[in-house]
C-alpha cells in the first residue's frame, strides 16, 4: 500500500477535533491514524507495518479482514441488514445454536448483547432475579466492563472515578502465586488459601445475601493469571454449598484464546451462566452475550425476564458470528492456538525470561500470554509501581516505544506486557513477535537494579 502521510494527516486532524476517546486525558493522547489491516498485521498512512500483539483490545482472535467473515457480513447486508429482537431470524437462530453447542455443560440459551459489559449486566440481573439476592461478589485484579454494575465489579484502578460503592459489590483476592495476597509458597497452598478466603468472606457477608460470584476464567487484563487446579471446581463446589450463581466472564478467554472454545473446559467446571464478546466474530460487527443454564433459564419460563436491547442478536452481528465460528472449525483455529501455545509463544516466552533481568514470570496458555515485569527479579518488585503515570510509568513507555520501532504493536498494562496475538498466527509471525520483544525487553532492562 502506497503511504499517503497527507491522507494521514486529515484523518488525524479529525479526530484530534470530535473523537473523544475511551480512557483518555483528551489533550495528552496521539492516537496513531490507521490506513488498514489484514491478518496479524495492521498499517498506518506513513508506510509503517505492526505485527499486532494485542489482537485489538484481545478480539480479533482469527487476524482482520477474513475474507470468509467479511463476504459473510457482505450477504447478511445484501439480505436482512437488520431485524427486532422479538422475532425468529434465521442467522440469530443459527449464531445461538453455534454457540450454545460449543459452551460447557447445558448452557443452552443464549441472550445476545452488543459486548462484554452490558453481557455482564445481563448476567448479574439474571442471579438477582433467580435467586432473589442481591450481592455480588466479584475478584480483585480483575476487568469486567464499564457499564455501571459491570465496572463496580471491576477490581483495578478503571473502577475507582466510577465507584459509587455500588449496588452490593464484595470483592475478594482469587489466587496468584507470584504476588500472593496469602503468603503461601506452592499451587496448592495458594489454591487452598484462596479458596479458604472465598469462603470465610461469604461467611461474613451473609451466604443468603449472596446472588452470585463472578470470575474471568483466567483473568485478562489484570495480568493472564492461570488459576491453579482445582480452585474453579472449589469455587463451583462453593457456590453449590450456598445456592449461589456462579457467572465465568470468558469475554476475553473465551473462543480459542486459550487454546479451547472456552477456558472453563481446561478446569472441567461449568459455571450456571458464562458471558462472551469478542472473539465470537472476531469483533467484525459488535455482539456479545450470556449463555444460560436450563435451570436458570427455566426461571424465566413463565415470567417475563426484565431485560432486553434494541440490537440483542443484530442480525449483521450474527452472521459474523457465524461465519467466524466455521472459520475457526474449518481452519481448526482453537488447536492452533493450542498448538503455537505449547510449541512456541510459551517456551520462546520462557527463553526471554531467562535472558532478560527484567521479567520477572511468564504466565498463560494457548494465545494468551504475559509477561510480568520487574526492577529485581530477586523481590519481584514491578518494573512501574501499581497504576503508575507520567514520568513513573517512563519504563513501560519507553519498552512500549522499542516495541514499535521494531514493529510490533505491544499490548501494555501496568507492569506488564501481554503476548495475545491472533489465534490464528503463524508460526513465523509468531517468531518475528518474540524477536522484536526481545529487543525492546533489553530497553526494559536497563531500568532493573
Ligand atoms: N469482561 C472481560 C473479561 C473483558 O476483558 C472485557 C473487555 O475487555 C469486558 C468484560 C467488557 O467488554 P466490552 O468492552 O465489550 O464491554
Amino acid at each position: 500500500v502506497e503511504p499517503d502521510p497527507q491522507a494521514g494527516a486529515a484523518v488525524k486532524a479529525a479526530d484530534r477535533a470530535h473523537v473523544f476517546h475511551s480512557w483518555s486525558a483528551q489533550g495528552l493522547i496521539d492516537p496513531l491514524a490507521v490506513a488498514g489491516a489484514e491478518g496479524s498485521y495492521f498499517w498506518d498512512y506513513d508506510g509503517n507495518r505492526y505485527l499486532d500483539f494485542t489482537s485489538g483490545l484481545v478480539y480479533t482472535n482469527i487476524g482482520y479482514q477474513h475474507p470468509r467473515v467479511v463476504a459473510a457480513i457482505q450477504e447478511q447486508a445484501a439480505k436482512l441488514t437488520t431485524f427486532a429482537p422479538a422475532f425468529a431470524i434465521d442467522v440469530r437462530s443459527e449464531a445461538a445454536r453455534l454457540i450454545a453447542e460449543r459452551t460447557p455443560g447445558d448452557l443452552n440459551k443464549i441472550f445476545f448483547t452488543n459486548g462484554g459489559a452490558e453481557a455482564v449486566e445481563n448476567a448479574v440481573r439474571m442471579a438477582r432475579l433467580h435467586t432473589g439476592r442481591h450481592k455480588v461478589l466479584s475478584a480483585f485484579r480483575s476487568y469486567h466492563g464499564a457499564t455501571s454494575t459491570a465496572i463496580n465489579l471491576t477490581g483495578d484502578p478503571r473502577r475507582w472515578a466510577s465507584d459509587t460503592g455500588s449496588a452490593g459489590v464484595v470483592r475478594f483476592w482469587a489466587p496468584f502465586l507470584y504476588r500472593s495476597p496469602f503468603y503461601a509458597e506452592t499451587e496448592q497452598q495458594e489454591c487452598e488459601r484462596a479458596l479458604q478466603h472465598l469462603e470465610d468472606t461469604i461467611a461474613f457477608e451473609g451466604p443468603a445475601t449472596i446472588a452470585a460470584i463472578v470470575l474471568e476464567t483466567v483473568p485478562g487484563t489484570a495480568g493472564i493469571m492461570v488459576p491453579p487446579p482445582g480452585y474453579l471446581a472449589g469455587v463451583r463446589a462453593i457456590c453449590d454449598r450456598y445456592g449461589i450463581v456462579f457467572v465465568l466472564d470468558e469475554v476475553m478467554a473465551g473462543f480459542g484464546r486459550t487454546g479451547k472454545w472456552f477456558a472453563a473446559e481446561h478446569f472441567d467446571v461449568v459455571p450456571d451462566l458464562m458471558t462472551f464478546a469478542k472473539g465470537v466474530n472476531s469483533g467484525y460487527v459488535p455482539l456479545g452475550g450470556v449463555a444460560i443454564s436450563e435451570e436458570i433459564a427455566a426461571t424465566f419460563a413463565t415470567r417475563p425476564y426484565p431485560g432486553g436491547l434494541t440490537y440483542s442478536g443484530h442480525p449483521l452481528a450474527c452472521a459474523a458470528a457465524v461465519a467466524t465460528i466455521q472459520v475457526m472449525e474449518d481452519e481448526k483455529v482453537v488447536e492452533h492456538a493450542a498448538r503455537i501455545g505449547e510449541t512456541v509463544l510459551g517456551p520462546g516466552l520462557r527463553e526471554l525470561a531467562e535472558r532478560h533481568p527484567s521479567v520477572g514470570e511468564v504466565r498463560g496458555m494457548g494465545a494468551f500470554w504475559a509477561l510480568d515485569l520487574v526492577r529485581n527479579k530477586e523481590t519481584r518488585e514491578p518494573l512501574v509501581p501499581y497504576n503508575a503515570s507520567g514520568e513513573a510509568n517512563a519504563p513501560m513507555a519507553a519498552f512500549g516505544a522499542a516495541a514499535k520501532k521494531h514493529g510490533l504493536w505491544p499490548f501494555i498494562n501496568m507492569n506488564r506486557t501481554h503476548a495475545v496475538p491472533a489465534c490464528n498466527v503463524s508460526e513465523a509471525e509468531a517468531k518475528e513477535g518474540l524477536a522484536a520483544l526481545d529487543a525492546a525487553l533489553s530497553v526494559a532492562d536497563e531500568h532493573t537494579v
